[in-house]
């Protein structure tokens, strides 16, 4: 994880350069948003803070971004409580979540991205019902068929949308990633398939899904021309850094 030493920056050139980033990212978001033909507004930008430490991510606030994305539940929960950050943004769980690490994220977690099984489904609902609140979740769905991505395959999908538990989670839609090193085009139709799928999966179980997270620094650009209603972008909101 970068901190301001590793890349030998003051703090006043790392806040400049990662709001000048944040604003030029914003301006393409909001560009692809109005090319696609959606309104300005629509798309969501998580602001994907694995990279970089407690001090730096603060840094990233400070610009204006205000949900932040976290693929390691431990590291969210430190980056979440730590003096810089506590209480200024709203956390997202993208990457896989152990079941064993449930009860600590959902303290902090504003949504779950990566629900891949239904026992973490349940398992989300249990702690959460505890808790006592509702916590977003979306589905993970591995749509480029490679057999070493994460995510759940369309028939699990649909069990698992059976069997949504009735309190505990809001089930708000999918997220999903393009393969690795998938071409710009190729990258475009798994993405058109992932909302043909969620589009499909809302008449089925009669379900509201209306997000759609999916696309990153490398796509988002198809992503949103597809539907895309979270985008999560990490490298590009520290280009000249590191
Ligand atoms: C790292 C990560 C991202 C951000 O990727 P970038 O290419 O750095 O923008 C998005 N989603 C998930 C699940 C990630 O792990």
């Amino acid at each position: 994880m970068q901190t301001l030493e590793s890349i030998k920056l003051d703090r006043k050139a790392a806040t400049d350069k990662i709001a000048a980033n944040w604003q030029t990212l914003l301006a393409e978001v909001d560009q692809a948003t109005s090319v696609a033909g959606r309104s300005v507004g629509d798309v969501q930008v998580i602001g994907v803070s694995k990279y970089v430490d407690a001090e730096i991510t603060g840094l990233l606030v400070d610009a204006g971004c205000r949900h932040l994305g976290e693929n390691r539940p431990q590291v969210l929960c430190e980056k979440a409580e730590s003096a810089e950050m506590v209480g200024r943004a709203s956390w997202h769980q993208i990457g896989h979540l152990q079941r064993n690490k449930v009860r600590p994220t959902l303290r902090h977690v504003h949504m779950i991205h990566s629900v891949d099984s239904e026992r973490l489904l349940q398992a989300i609902a249990s702690e959460a019902v505890k808790q006592q609140r509702t916590v977003a979740c979306l589905l993970e769905v591995n749509i480029s068929g490679d057999a070493n991505k994460t995510g759940l395959d369309v028939p699990s999908l649909e069990r698992l949308l059976l069997e949504v538990p009735k309190s505990g989670v809001r089930v708000a839609g999918l997220m999903a990633m393009a393969g690795w090193g998938t071409e710009a085009d190729a990258a475009q139709r798994q993405f058109a398939a992932v909302r043909e799928l969620r589009d499909r999966m809302q008449a089925e179980f009669a379900l509201p899904l209306p997000e759609l997270s999916m696309g990153m620094s490398g796509d988002f650009q198809a992503a949103i021309t597809e539907g895309s209603t979270m985008v999560r972008i990490g490298t590009r909101l520290f280009d000249g850094l590191w």
